[in-house]
């Protein structure tokens, strides 16, 4: 069975720290932590509607203006979420060009960005055709560890120590819809766009007696094939299984408090994608720069009893010796 979404970190363990999240059948993608997006096409950057950026140090952030660029002068709207002052860190980045002459676009790029605090997230929004000045009013929502949710998955977040709040994110699908080829077959459909919005009646749990018109596009006309009731239809060519979670931690110190957090964001993950900055001899500097050990990445993999782990954002002092990350974690996962 294939996932519905695909993560794959940006760049190497050694390279700035980013993870991509495309969706299958969609041309749309999720982004958590904003470093450098060398990495990514053109192709890929434009399927990014929300972005998740953990803290605003440089190799976090840095990415911001290339993600800008691409979509500036696109009639688009794109979410960016970020922990306590990112709201300043934003508009710092909109202050350095000049705009003078982006009310001459056609189209319009907005920017709503949202800051997470213990208890509350607080959105703004910025236009292009305003320049990017903030709009001046604000929306206040209350927060209780839910960021985004749509009918098929939501992302969660917990505030984490780094000597800064940094943001440890999870991606949670609801459950998965699995199309049976026979199925069609025997039905005599082909693929198509149809399957994207009968996905999505299940996702939204429509009443299984709706009816539901299965279409094909020719020459840019909608054509109508068959029409069946939902919940029979999804009988013959659909099977639903339990949905993927993907649990992202970087940049924050091995405090208990810390570990308490992350063992209940990262509980059960499918994925998870986290920090081994250093190694464990090395752990007076990781406690001094807020950073993670592998030792403690692979404890945090096996506490949180998640089925795959990936170690990332390694110390340039280890160049040549990612093995040794990679040995410390495992070792601290496998033990009981
Ligand atoms: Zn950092
Ligand atoms: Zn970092």
């Amino acid at each position: 069975m294939r996932p519905s979404f695909q993560p794959r970190l940006i760049n190497d363990p050694f390279s700035d720290p980013g993870l991509y999240i495309p969706f299958l059948y969609e041309k749309r993608a999720l982004l958590f932590d904003l470093g450098q997006l060398r990495g990514l096409s053109a192709r890929d950057l434009l399927k990014i509607t929300h972005v998740f950026v953990t803290h605003t140090h440089m190799d976090h952030f840095i990415g911001f203006d290339t993600l800008l660029r691409i979509f500036l002068g696109r009639e688009k709207e794109i979410h960016i979420f970020g922990p306590s002052g990112f709201f300043t860190h934003v508009e710092g980045k909109l202050a350095a060009y000049t705009w003078n002459l982006v009310d001459e676009y056609e189209t319009n790029l907005t920017l709503r960005v949202t800051e997470v605090h213990p208890e509350k997230i607080l959105t703004r929004m910025y236009i292009c055709k305003d320049r990017f000045e903030p709009q001046s009013e604000q929306i206040r929502e209350s927060f209780s560890g839910i960021l985004w949710k749509e009918p098929s998955f939501h992302v969660e977040a917990a505030i984490l120590d780094h000597r800064i709040p940094c943001l440890g994110l999870s991606l949670v699908e609801n459950f998965y819809v699995n199309i049976i080829k026979e199925g069609l077959k025997e039905l005599g459909l082909s693929v198509g766009p149809w399957l994207n919005r009968f996905k999505k009646a299940l996702y939204e749990k429509k009443d299984p007696s709706d009816e539901f018109p299965v279409t094909r596009e020719e020459r840019g006309t909608v054509i109508k094939e068959k029409t069946f009731a939902l919940g029979e239809l999804a009988q013959k060519i659909a099977t639903i299984s339990p949905g993927r979670k993907v649990t992202y931690i970087t940049d924050i110190i091995g405090s208990p408090e810390n570990y308490e957090k992350v063992i209940s964001l990262a509980d059960r993950s499918d994925y998870l994608f986290i920090e081994a900055a250093f190694l464990d001899c090395h752990k007076e500097i990781a406690q001094r720069k807020y950073h993670l050990t592998a030792r403690e990445a692979g404890e945090l993999a096996r506490l949180s009893d998640v089925k795959h782990y990936t170690l990332f954002h390694f110390s340039p002092r280890y160049n040549h010796m990612a093995d040794e990350l990679e040995k410390e974690a495992k070792e601290a996962a496998r033990r009981e």
